[in-house]
This record gives C-alpha cells, structure tokens and sequence, in this order.
C-alpha cells in the first residue's frame, strides 16, 4: 500500500500549500506591524526627561515640607494677639458647624484640622485650638467686664 506522505505533491496541492504560508505570513506581518506601531506611538522615555522629573517632584516634596514646618514655626511662636494684648484670631462657624478662625499675624487657620496636619502633635494642636476658642474675643474696649 503507497504512503499518502510520499506520494509527490500535485499542483493544486502544492498551490494550496504555498497559498497557506503566504496567509500565515500576511497574519504574522500585520500583527508585527500593529506592535511596530503601538511601539512608535508610546512616548519616548527619555532618560534625562525621567530624572529631572523625579527631581522636580522631591523638590517639590521638600518645599512642601519645609512650607509646613515653617507654618508650624510661626503658629508656635506667634501670641495670636493685637498690640493690646487681646485675642487677634477671627473666628467663623462653617458649613460644618465646627468654629474656626483665622490669625492675620501668623498667617494660620485655627481649627480642628490642625491635628491632623501636624499629627506627631495632635495632642498639642487640639489643646492650642481649644485654648484659643476660650480666649476673650475683640478690642480691649469691646470686652465686658462683669463688675
Ligand atoms: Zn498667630
């Protein structure tokens, strides 16, 4: 009995053959086309590009930290008062209906959000928002002195 496999290939067997590579390879050509395409589209990284933009953004990291300690600074050591010695903070009721204020000399909000801006010092900052809500309010003449 003659093997199928040896038998020589006729024309149309061999067309049909050559007519399936040719398929096969049209399929693997556009895929890598599509690759070469969607890899042409990406951004480029550029090196130089990468390392100024991590710097920008310690840069910015490290003024944001120094902005804040600076902050810090001032609203420890400012009296939060007038030249008269009373309470210059201003104070508001938000949306919230939580009283917050604001001091003009050290250019800070007091409220509760204080605690969690600084919060290896919430304690403190709670304690500071508290104590400067029980302060008297307004201008020496202002305050009523109970006789
Ligand atoms: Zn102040």
């Amino acid at each position: 009995m003659e093997k199928a496999l040896e038998a020589p290939l006729t024309m149309s067997q061999m067309l049909s053959f050559f007519e399936k590579m040719m398929e096969k390879n049209a399929v693997q050509t556009k895929e890598m086309i599509q690759t070469i395409v969607s890899e042409i589209r990406k951004p480029p990284v550029d090196p130089v590009r990468e390392v100024t933009k991590k710097r920008e953004k310690e840069s910015k990291e490290k003024n944001e930290k120094e902005y804040w300690e600076k902050n810090l600074w001032k609203l420890l050591n400012c009296k939060h008062e007038r030249e008269d010695g009373t309470c210059v903070v201003g104070w508001a009721t938000q949306s919230d209906g939580k009283e917050r204020g604001y001091c003009p000399n050290c250019n800070n909000g007091i409220g509760p959000e204080l605690a969690m801006t600084y919060p290896e010092r919430a304690e403190e900052m709670t304690a500071l928002y508290q104590e400067m809500r029980r302060r008297p309010r307004g201008r020496k003449e202002n305050v009523r002195y109970v006789a």
